[in-house]
């Protein structure tokens, strides 16, 4: 049916790839784009010989030129950008100068300072309109399911949702003293920051780690969680109707989390950079070039992972509670597409997105979050490629 380009070749472009030649009626053809070529042939060499066609290429996303070459060349239907957050605007400029849709799962944030916001990729809405190409920001688990189930839950479930709590477990266990499940250094500088949450349509901000709460999750047991600032929280508070409350939470132990005080004390997270041997380094990204490469973790990695979204509102004038859930099993996704859960529950949903796109199911010209568009397809297709959700209408809450 369609073309995909996919920019990236890390842990969850891998993911995205498996899952695309999974749906090959939708993904007739796909190339794999990254800034080292060679992580995009070990890919191809994988896959090869099903009925989906893998092309390879070498691109710097940073470089909006090379970009829309490369569009021209192979012209997809869509673009699937996996490469990092630094580069969603350059690839955005070149879906734009091609007239092609455009897929991410991290928001912009610009390398010198990290905060996420949508500001930077929502000025592009009246450009993506009148080019008549739509763009899907947010197409991962969180941001990404977290906003198709909040849609889900105010389509079918609620007439207004006041209290959301987006809950991210991951109990998976790799071994490593310290770690990160994905890309180190978008993993410290998102746990390193500040938290924060909404409510009555006011951010309130907290220090890093402050608020923790115990829960226990369903088919994981009870684990330490801690409020985070995160992306999704900005567009489901604009999106998601009646919210008074919404906040993010993820687990973290103790290990990881004394680990990465260590490491903040000493400055080894800072994205300062500093003189090194008459060299310029930053050292968290030296920090990630000394840390496993969170590919490596796969076959370490065993747990589950639980990722949902617990909703308060009402119903027909009475209050109701509902709690949309996926648990996902680190070994079960290694055996499948040899990754663990953290790339898997990433991936899935970048090739659904894309999915909906080539298949016009949700073509919206514009720039638009996932929640903007009808949940139902995308559900089905979550249940059929390897993330199931459950629910229940009684679940514990957060106090
Ligand atoms: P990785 O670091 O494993 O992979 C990133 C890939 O992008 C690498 O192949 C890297 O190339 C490539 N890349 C980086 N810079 C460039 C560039 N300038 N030009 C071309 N290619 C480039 O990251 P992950 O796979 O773990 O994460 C991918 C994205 O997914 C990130 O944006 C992350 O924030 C997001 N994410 C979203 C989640 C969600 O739930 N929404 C959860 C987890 C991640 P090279 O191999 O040369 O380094």
């Amino acid at each position: 049916m369609g073309k995909a380009l996919i920019i990236g070749a890390g842990g969850v472009a891998s993911v995205c790839v498996h899952k695309c030649c999974q749906n090959s009626d939708v993904f007739e053809e796909i190339c794999i784009a990254s800034r080292t070529k060679s992580k995009c042939d070990a890919l191809k060499e994988k896959l090869d010989g099903g009925k989906t066609k893998i092309s390879t290429a070498q691109v710097n996303a940073d470089n909006v030129e090379e970009l829309i070459e490369l569009i021209n060349k192979f012209k997809p239907d869509v673009v699937i950008n996996l490469a990092l957050p630094y580069q969603d605007l350059t690839i955005m400029d070149a879906c734009l100068a091609t007239k092609t849709d455009y897929v991410d799962t991290a928001n912009y944030e610009p390398l010198d300072t990290a905060k996420f916001e949508y500001k930077w990729q929502w000025a592009y809405r009246e450009r993506f309109e009148q080019a008549g190409i739509t763009a899907l920001l947010g197409s991962g688990f969180d941001p990404g399911v977290t906003g198709v189930f909040s849609a889900y839950a105010q389509k079918h479930e609620f007439d207004e949702i006041n209290y959301i709590d987006i809950l991210d477990c991951n109990a998976g266990d790799h071994g490593y003293p310290f770690a990160t499940n994905f890309n180190p250094e978008i993993n410290i500088r998102e746990v390193s920051a500040k938290g924060s949450y909404i409510e009555n349509g006011k951010w309130v901000e907290t220090e890093p780690m402050e608020i923790k709460r115990v829960y226990n999750f369903p088919e994981i047991g009870e684990k330490d969680m801690y409020l985070l600032h995160h992306e999704e929280l900005e567009s489901l508070a604009l999106n998601i109707k009646g919210i008074k409350r919404i906040r993010f939470f993820m687990t973290f132990g103790q290990s990881y989390l004394t680990h990465l005080k260590c490491l903040e004390n000493v400055g080894m997270t800072s994205i300062e950079p500093i003189e090194f041997e008459g060299k310029q380094i930053v050292p968290l990204q030296f920090l990630k070039a000394v840390l496993p490469d969170p590919a490596s973790l796969g076959p370490r990695t065993k747990g589950k992972t639980n990722i949902g979204c617990i909703f308060i509102g009402k119903k027909d004038g009475k209050d109701k509670t509902y709690y949309l859930y996926n648990v996902c099993d680190h070994q079960e996704c290694y055996k499948e597409v040899g990754s663990q859960a953290v790339s898997y529950t990433t991936g899935v949903p970048a090739m659904i997105g894309a999915s909906m796109l080539i298949t016009g199911k949700w073509k919206k010209p514009g720039v638009h979050n996932i929640e903007e568009f009808d949940p139902d397809p995308f559900m089905d297709a979550l249940n059929k490629f390897g993330l199931p959700w459950k629910e229940s209408y009684s679940p514990e809450l957060v106090d």
